[in-house]
């Protein structure tokens, strides 16, 4: 059971509607935002807290998991990289969202516009089950935005049109007053007239319109890592929209995995397990099964007597990813036989008089209880 209760860290009921708690958020994280209080670690640890309540009960599918006690709260249980931030790439989106109305910056942009990051690319990616397990190299296409080489980036048509913003003298910064419950809060946020850059461009680069970037379309071969799962999330660092006017760090890629369900495993975590179909006269008799693990398929010698139901685990046999490895488990079904021949009925029948009730141990011990629990009179 999760140990963090995160509606009340929003302070909300956990009845609430998704409205709710998105107001919810957005006044608690506006509150405690580390902008509005440098140095206050306690007040970050706070946003911290609201931010991984939000990224879960913020999210429905997050949500009716936390609900059923499914998710962990350390972040682990929908970060599959283990990164625990618990922010997501909408998350971000979600903040700067909240700063721009907040303080009246024009446009969206993200986080600062001092670090100048262009925004990330979310692509997704179908993977067979195999592909997922074992790891695989796949060309990706997609489009972005990149620096425009006409202006290379300035988006102006030349340097002679370029101008120093008159609003900001050329920082790319202005001061912005807020008067507060706290008092007078005073935060240096990017310029609106020049969003940042410092530069007005008075006649606009013909390729671009003035943007600064194109749109591209690119294609790269992305290894894909052995052992990701449906819905998790491969960040390529660099590999997403670059920032409009003019220069910076480019976004990322998010590559998010769309795998595709298997008709023979079913995996947990780093297990998997298969249900193997296996003749009558083989769990009998004993002999050999075919059994599908991630590197092939191997032969395994059932021993006599095999019941059906009976799970079989072969260690190290199951997903692989970064140093660890899983567990396969198989799990016999007896196929009782259909339709068989008059002459194979008899040979049953037989099989059945010659063994009374010697080879069936449950069997005899369930008769044995029917015969105490009603006594003969
Ligand atoms: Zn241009
Ligand atoms: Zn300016």
């Amino acid at each position: 059971m999760p140990t963090k209760d995160y509606y009340k860290i929003l302070g909300v009921d956990k009845s609430a509607s998704a409205d709710d708690i998105k107001s919810a958020y957005r006044r608690l994280a506006k509150q405690y935002h580390p902008d509005l209080h440098p140095g206050d670690n306690a007040a970050a640890e706070k946003f911290k807290e609201i931010n991984e309540a939000y990224s879960v009960v913020g999210d429905a599918d997050k949500r009716a998991k936390y609900d059923r006690g499914e998710m962990d709260t350390d972040g682990t249980g929908f970060n599959p990289f283990g990164g625990g931030s618990g922010f997501t790439a909408t998350g971000f989106d979600d903040i700067f969202d909240m700063f721009s109305d907040a303080f009246g910056f024009g446009g969206r942009r993200r986080r600062s516009a001092q670090s100048n990051v262009g925004s990330d690319i979310t692509y997704q990616v179908e993977l067979t089950f195999m592909e997922s397990v074992l790891g695989c190299t796949k060309p990706i296409t997609f489009s972005r935005l990149e620096k425009c080489p006409a202006c290379n980036g300035s988006g102006a048509k030349d340097s002679a049109h370029i101008k120093t913003c008159d609003k900001c003298g050329g920082s790319g910064q202005v001061r912005h007053v807020q008067n507060s419950i706290f008092g007078q809060q005073i935060t240096v946020g990017p310029c609106d007239k020049c969003g940042g850059t410092g530069k007005i461009v008075t006649e606009p680069c013909k390729s671009c319109g003035g943007k600064g970037v194109i749109s591209k379309n690119k294609v790269i071969n992305v290894t894909i890592p052995a052992g990701v799962e449906n819905g998790s999330v491969l960040q390529l660092t660099g590999e997403g929209n670059a920032p409009r006017n003019g220069n910076g760090r480019n976004g990322n890629l998010l590559l998010e995995f769309s795998v595709k369900p298997s008709a023979l495993f079913r995996r947990d975590g780093y297990n998997l397990y298969v249900t193997v179909p296996v003749s009558f006269k083989t769990a009998v008799c004993g002999g050999q099964i075919e059994i599908p693990a991630p590197d092939g398929v191997f032969i395994h010698n059932l021993a006599e007597g095999t019941q059906n139901g009976e799970t079989l685990r072969f260690r190290g046999q199951g997903v692989r990813r970064q140093g660890a490895v899983g567990d396969l488990f198989v799990t016999v079904s007896v196929e009782v036989p259909k339709g068989v021949t008059r002459s194979q009925k008899r040979a049953l029948e037989m099989f059945e008089t010659d063994n009374s009730l010697k080879n069936y141990a449950k069997r005899r011990a369930y008769l044995d209880e029917i015969a105490k629990t009603y006594p003969k009179k």
